[in-house]
């Protein structure tokens, strides 16, 4: 006889899932197996996910058409743009920066596959002119990626001050990992981009 294929099902399903394995799925299948209220509660959960969407100006995750930072007409003509979305909810924690913000997912990288041409560079520098935007921070990792993908963001921009984050953040840079001395001391002394 054999374990039910809906069980062997979840145990597969979870064991799919970053830094689970096999064991551990097996382990979480079980008690769900036996927790009705557990097993619905997740269920209701990751079907909430559906209703995250990104923000239409500045691509950070929101469940509106346009996030808070973006209808807030008090922040400064500043974009900072992020790898992830995370990067922007640590920042807006620090409570240091009053700026927008712009949030790519991904670095042009031609070794990957990702070309210049995949990142909504259009969008974004469209961003800079609608909203008279003054000065771009590149809060990206410390890396030849980001290089490349900054050159790309800001070329053709003119009277816009380009910076980025000092080199002291930890390489592969990510700013959500920092604590919020650190962070706020790397946002204090930004350097020009050239
Ligand atoms: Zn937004």
């Amino acid at each position: 006889m054999k374990v039910p294929p809906s069980f062997r099902r979840l145990v597969a399903a979870l064991d799919s899932l970053p830094e689970v394995g096999p064991i551990t799925a097996k382990r979480i299948a079980e008690r769900l197996l036996f927790d009705r209220e557990k097993r619905e509660n997740l269920v209701e959960a990751i079907r909430g996910l559906d209703s995250v969407r990104l923000c239409k100006r500045c691509r950070v995750i929101t469940e509106e058409e346009v996030c808070e930072v973006c209808r807030d007409t008090t922040r400064e003509r500043k974009i900072m743009v992020v790898l992830s979305p995370f990067d922007v909810f640590r920042i807006e924690e620090s409570g240091k920066y009053r700026g927008k913000y712009f949030v790519l997912y991904h670095l042009i990288s031609i070794t990957e596959g990702v070309m210049p041409e995949d990142l909504p560079i259009e969008e974004f520098q469209r961003r800079v002119r609608e909203e008279g935007i003054e000065e771009v921070i590149l809060a990206l990792p410390n890396d030849v990626r980001a290089d490349v993908t900054g050159r790309y963001l800001v070329e053709g921009l003119e009277g816009v001050k380009v910076t980025k984050l000092p080199s002291g953040i930890p390489r592969g840079g990510d700013i959500s990992s920092l604590d919020p001395y650190t962070l706020a001391e790397a946002l204090e002394h930004r350097v020009p981009f050239e």
